[in-house]
């Protein structure tokens, strides 16, 4: 394959661009995780980890992938045949979903239209029928990273406690965590999941949940095999997670990358950036979608909920997603998402999340309505000049 010169553009909803000072941070010599200059490093970046979750509560570390954070939240909060409801929402939902299925529990579902996400008022209803409260747990995705469509956690909070249900709220914030606000302790969530290689810029490899007193009540409960996800054999650990090696060099790259996010003027100026830079993508893709007979369009249809992290963009009918991500892959070094899940019509799926300025994705943009072209899909002229103008004004 001949060399494609300058640097490739990642725009891929996860993993999503370290950041050169965090690579560097992670290329750090092995070190005894015991050691007292190592710890000093680890105890930081929990107590940064907790700040980016605006959480007092425990939080509870794996190597491992998201997965294995989904893994480990459904082993130790519940025991064979509970049962959970799982608010539909896309492919991750779907997948999590499964992976309780697996593990033995009874898994119930709010049917929900992917395109706009749950209505809170229906997850109320449902849980009011449960009069029994069999439902030990409802599973949330925060950010739908298939459908580009997020759920509100605290209006879901609302719906539990207007149901007056005693379920637990389990959300995953694998790519919304660090940027799209999430406040775990004041919304009332009471188990999150969260993963390194998306809003904290590092690479895939540690997982974690964070977990309420109520959840902590349940996990005393749990009756679901574990051991290496055990979060009783975590607790007496000096680093309070990981049962085997600390995988130290991502907490040097924690580290670093907490730095950032404080350096940018923490998170709320982060979760700022992201909303501005998701707009821009929103109103690009807005331009594109005025031809006649329709262009490229985003999924959600609801603009309350569309993600700041990742635009699901659909082709119009008669053209082929696929080709068109293969253009801006192959000819412009562009790596877009592709197609996840059963969304019934075709898409790619642009990631805006994590170490990203605006030059970056107008330079994606740029590459994907050149690759619009290229692959003859119909399209309104001028979306990455729309955004352009958005992100001078803004
Ligand atoms: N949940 C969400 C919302 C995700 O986006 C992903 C991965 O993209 C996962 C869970 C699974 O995480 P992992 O691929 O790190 O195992």
């Amino acid at each position: 394959m001949t060399r494609k010169p300058g640097r490739p553009f990642f725009a891929n909803p996860g993993p999503t661009n370290i950041p050169d000072s965090v690579l560097q941070a992670v290329a750090h010599a092995s070190i005894d995780f015991n050691a007292p200059e190592f710890l000093a490093v680890y105890d930081a970046a929990m107590a940064g980890l907790k700040r980016v979750l605006r959480t007092e509560h425990e939080v509870f570390a794996y190597t491992a992938s998201g997965h294995g954070a989904w893994e480990a939240t459904l082993v130790n909060l519940f025991s064979p045949g509970d049962v959970v409801l799982m608010i539909d929402s896309g492919y991750f939902s779907q997948t999590w979903a499964a992976m309780a299925r697996a593990l033995g529990l009874e898994v119930r579902t709010l049917g929900t239209d992917w395109r706009r996400g749950a209505d809170p008022a229906a997850l109320t209803a449902l849980l009011r029928e449960d009069a029994g409260g069999r439902i030990r747990g409802v599973l949330a995705v925060h950010n739908e990273t298939s459908t580009g469509v997020m759920l509100p956690p605290a209006a879901l909070r609302g719906a539990l406690d207007a149901a007056g249900h005693k379920a637990l709220l389990l959300v995953d914030t694998i790519s919304s965590l660090g940027c799209i606000e999430f406040r775990m302790d004041a919304w009332g969530i009471d188990a999150v999941v969260g993963g390194s290689q998306k809003g904290l810029m590092l690479p895939t490899g540690f997982s974690f949940t964070a977990a309420s007193p109520r959840a902590m009540a349940a996990h005393a409960q749990s009756r679901l095999p574990k051991y290496y996800f055990n979060w009783s054999n975590m607790l007496p650990r000096r680093t309070r997670s990981f049962v085997g090696t600390v995988p130290t060099s991502l907490f040097y790259g924690l580290a670093e990358s907490l730095r950032l996010i404080e350096a940018e003027g923490g998170i709320d100026a982060v979760t700022a950036r992201h909303a501005r830079i998701a707009e821009g993508v929103r109103r690009c893709i807005a331009r594109w979608s005025e031809t006649p007979g329709g262009g490229p369009h985003l999924y959600c249809t609801d603009p309350a909920r569309a993600s700041d992290t990742v635009s699901t963009v659909v082709m119009p009918a008669g053209h082929d997603a696929e080709a068109v991500r293969r253009v801006a892959s192959e000819r412009f070094g562009v790596a877009l998402g592709y197609n996840l899940g059963d969304l019934g019509v075709g898409a790619l799926r642009i990631g805006h999340l994590g170490d990203l300025n605006e030059p970056m994705i107008l330079g994606t943009l740029a590459a994907l309505e050149m690759a619009l072209a290229i692959a003859g899909v119909p399209h309104g002229r001028g979306g990455v000049a729309a955004a352009m103008d958005f992100y001078a004004a803004a």
